[in-house]
């Protein structure tokens, strides 16, 4: 057995038993959390100093596309409808070789690690089964747990979207199941649904049917950008053909468009939604859905959603998500012609939208997402020893507000040390650099992109 002490830290364990501690141990023994307390015997285990440092269960990012990570820093300028579909979608996912989704998965999981994700949903688009191989291969490699999201193909966006009427390619998705993805601990599957907007009502039902015999998470990108008035004609539909399929085994990304009746029908049944706000705010998504999850009683989850175009770091979107929902909320307030005399988002709200509340979305709850004897330990420390955190009065606001990723001292995932004195530990970031750098460029050459 492997034994390791997270010794003497601030303990912010978003568990409601346990609270935030203070000068706390984390005991983990082979991976798993098994003690939370105070001088807990280090004997046979490994100490790790957590003194000056907050610890803080690891980050969920519950919708990114991690292959665009070798196309980082072309989408800073694009909308969704000008140029996002006809640049990404419609050309350079399709000149993807198995290789580019191998070192664009790789580098992305390695931002996300340096960054404190310990859990992504990978929405992938993987042209060919190798190429979804290759994905998953780069997500072991690297050591992050995630959730592999098998998508539509991406070199055809007339036969895969608009009003496509292809099922997902079942057969490839039941192989890579059955082979890379059944036996490893830190990986699941899910399936990446075109949904009701970007494909026929029987082929949406389909994928959605697939995915329950799978017994896997269907995730859905809904009510965003021009919808609904380009996809149904002008008539809001909501969830249309699969309003009466809705479960906690459905996660919509954006879901900006929807009524807070169909929002609040939706919370109900259980579906979870993933917001990436700074993506949203710039494509031209809409105003984000956080508002009316909240108001139906749920809880929004965050995702970075397009690597091409925003940083990868959870602590961005967190802050930027809470900021944005209380601007609106303060907004309603003046409106309403009185002060706005207290806030209606915390920040330990956002961290734990940022946390637990991604790893509900993703089914993994049980097992991540707070700092709990019996999960698994993935853990973040934020160092409060450096002129730009220090002094740390409140642990969660200092990570929500004061903190960037290189105040992320160390990273667990799984009980594995996966960053150190603020950097990785995995030879693969120096051993595969040159040929992710290369491959962004062939990339771009190829797809003949003129920034
Ligand atoms: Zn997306």
């Amino acid at each position: 057995m492997t034994r390791k002490i997270i010794q003497n830290g601030t303990v912010v364990s978003l568990d409601p038993d346990i609270g935030d501690r203070e000068e706390a141990d984390v005991l983990i023994e082979d991976g798993e959390i098994v003690d939370v307390g105070h001088g807990l015997s280090t004997e046979n285990a490994e100490v790790i100093d957590a003194s000056g440092k907050i610890v803080v269960p690891g980050f969920v990012d519950s919708h990114i596309h991690l292959a665009q990570t070798q196309v980082r820093g072309i989408a800073g300028d694009w909308s969704l409808m000008g140029e996002y579909f006809d640049h990404m979608l419609g050309n350079i996912t399709g000149l993807y070789r198995p290789e580019d989704m191998y070192l664009g998965g790789l580098f992305g999981a390695f931002e996300k690690l340096y960054t404190g994700t310990t859990t992504a949903l990978d929405w992938s688009y993987p042209n060919t089964l190798e190429h979804g191989e290759r994905a998953v291969d780069a997500l072991q490699d690297a050591g992050l747990r995630a959730v592999y999201t098998y998508g539509p193909p991406g070199d055809d966006a007339a036969k895969w979207w608009y009003e496509s009427d292809v099922g997902l390619p079942e057969e490839n998705i039941r192989e890579l199941r059955q082979g890379k993805i059944r036996d490893d601990d830190l990986l699941s599957l899910a399936l990446g649904l075109r949904g009701p907007d970007f494909c026929t009502d029987e082929t949406a039902r389909g994928d959605l049917e697939l995915a329950r015999d799978l017994g896997v998470l269907s995730t859905i990108h809904m009510g965003a950008a021009l919808w609904p008035s380009s996809v149904y004609g002008g008539d809001y539909q909501g969830f249309g053909c699969i309003e009466d399929m809705l479960g906690p085994d459905v996660n919509v990304a954006h879901g900006n468009h929807f009524s807070q009746e169909d929002i609040d029908h939706a919370v109900e049944q259980g579906v979870s939604f993933s917001s990436t706000p700074e993506v949203e705010m710039q494509m031209g998504h809409g105003i984000p859905v956080t508002g009316k999850v909240l108001e139906a009683g749920g809880r929004p989850t965050w995702g970075v959603d397009v690597c091409s175009n925003v940083s990868g770091d959870m602590g961005s979107q967190m802050r930027i998500g809470m900021q944005l929902q209380r601007m609106f909320d303060n907004q309603a307030v003046l409106e309403g012609d009185e002060e706005v005399t207290a806030v209606s988002v915390t920040a330990r709200d956002t961290l734990e939208m940022a946390t637990i509340e991604g790893a509900k979305a993703l089914g993994l709850d049980d097992e991540i997402g707070t700092i709990t004897p019996g999960k698994r330990a993935d853990l973040v420390l934020f160092d409060t020893n450096d002129f730009m955190t220090a002094p740390c009065h409140s642990p969660v606001q200092t990570v929500v507000f004061q903190s960037d990723p290189s105040h992320i001292d160390t990273v667990l995932v799984d009980g594995e040390v996966v960053k150190r004195d603020g950097e990785l530990t995995n030879p693969k970031v120096d051993e595969e650099f040159d040929r992710f750098v290369a491959s962004g460029e062939r990339l771009l050459d190829e797809a003949g992109i003129d920034l």
